[in-house]
């Protein structure tokens, strides 16, 4: 036990190392050491069919929904899917190739879960309009999962909002619950959406390829080090590594790093998991008493629940200026 400890402790000094001098940024997959520690990790995909339909579906969406689809394929990992049913429609007319898209995710055989029809924030909107949300955003999904004999059982919160006050809170986790719905956690969170927006703006203003490159490779450099983060986190609070779920979208970035993204995870060390089994983890059913605005890691949020001190925090990589300017999004997001 202890020397499994001490293990873990230099497995964990060694990943915060080659966090610091991410000596493989640009190489297609790190070459890192054997780690220590059994690793599992859920991955979860949010705003399905595919990221911002509403405002400007990219001209090639087809095709990267294609490539996204068939990299996860080929990686053979259990992978969720979160749907906003309000991304079907255009000029409220239902889109069949929309819905093509998501029996594409269920023909590969990736789970779907809802993600509320117009993705909206329960700390705006309060429980009464987003409980209308939740219905709204399963009114295809359910039906369509039924039709393969599957069942609608995942939720996962827009812009991890959870609720601005624990009555808000308690009352509709428990009308998700009500409606058979297990709330989806996210322990690796990040910024993967900026690095997103700036990868399809570099796309849209022709780029030259090194730059696209460039950024692909800054991308799974931070991701990495968001790893080793959420490892340390979750040893200090847990004295173990929970296993992890990640948070990406389905987009352009992910239809053409996830293959690096999966290869730098087994490298690390993980094998892939679904989610309930990464969630049937103890940890899980920890107290979380979180009401902030922050769309923040379930670590995170046990450790506020448990009163940790701001010290607990410090330390999450930084998203590089270079991909903020990109993106066009505020410095202060984060
Ligand atoms: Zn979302």
């Amino acid at each position: 036990m202890r020397s499994a400890r001490v293990g873990r402790f230099i497995a964990s000094v060694l990943w915060a190392a080659l966090a610091v001098f991410p000596a493989w940024a640009g190489d297609p997959v790190p070459a890192v050491p054997a780690p220590t520690v059994d690793r599992r990790i859920a991955i979860t995909f949010d705003d399905v069919p595919w990221v911002m339909l509403r405002n400007a579906p990219p001209a090639d969406m087809a095709a990267e929904h294609a490539r996204l689809i068939a990299a996860l394929r080929q990686a053979d990992i259990p992978v969720i899917g979160f749907v906003n049913e309000g991304l079907l429609y255009s000029d409220n007319t239902l889109r069949p190739e929309r819905v093509r898209m998501l029996k594409d995710w269920l023909d590969a055989g990736f789970a779907l879960g809802n993600h509320t029809r117009w993705h909206s924030d329960l700390n705006a909107v309060g429980p009464r309009r987003f409980k209308h949300d939740i219905l709204d955003g399963e009114r295809l999904l359910r039906p369509m999962l039924a039709k393969r004999g599957l069942k609608l059982e995942w939720f996962r919160y827009p812009l991890l909002r959870t609720g601005a006050t624990l009555e808000a809170k308690h009352d509709v986790d428990a009308f998700l619950a009500k409606h058979g719905y297990r709330v989806a956690p996210v322990t690796v969170n990040s910024s993967e959406w900026v690095f997103a927006l700036a990868y399809r703006n570099a796309i849209a203003a022709h780029a030259p390829e090194d730059t696209l490159q460039r950024l692909r490779a800054d991308y799974i450099a931070y991701m990495q080090a968001k790893f080793v983060y959420y490892e340390q986190r979750s040893v200090d609070l847990l004295g173990y590594e929970v296993p992890q779920v990640l948070l990406v979208h389905a987009n352009e970035l992910n239809a053409d790093t996830c293959t690096t993204l999966v290869a730098a995870l087994r490298a690390r060390g993980y094998r892939f998991v679904t989610l309930a089994e990464a969630t049937r983890d103890p940890a899980y059913q920890r107290p979380d008493t979180y009401t902030g605005a922050l769309g923040t890691s379930w670590i995170h949020r046990w450790a506020k629940t448990e009163g940790r001190p701001d010290s607990f925090y410090f330390g999450e990589p930084r998203t590089p200026k270079w991909i903020i300017e990109l993106a066009g999004v505020s410095p202060s997001f984060e």
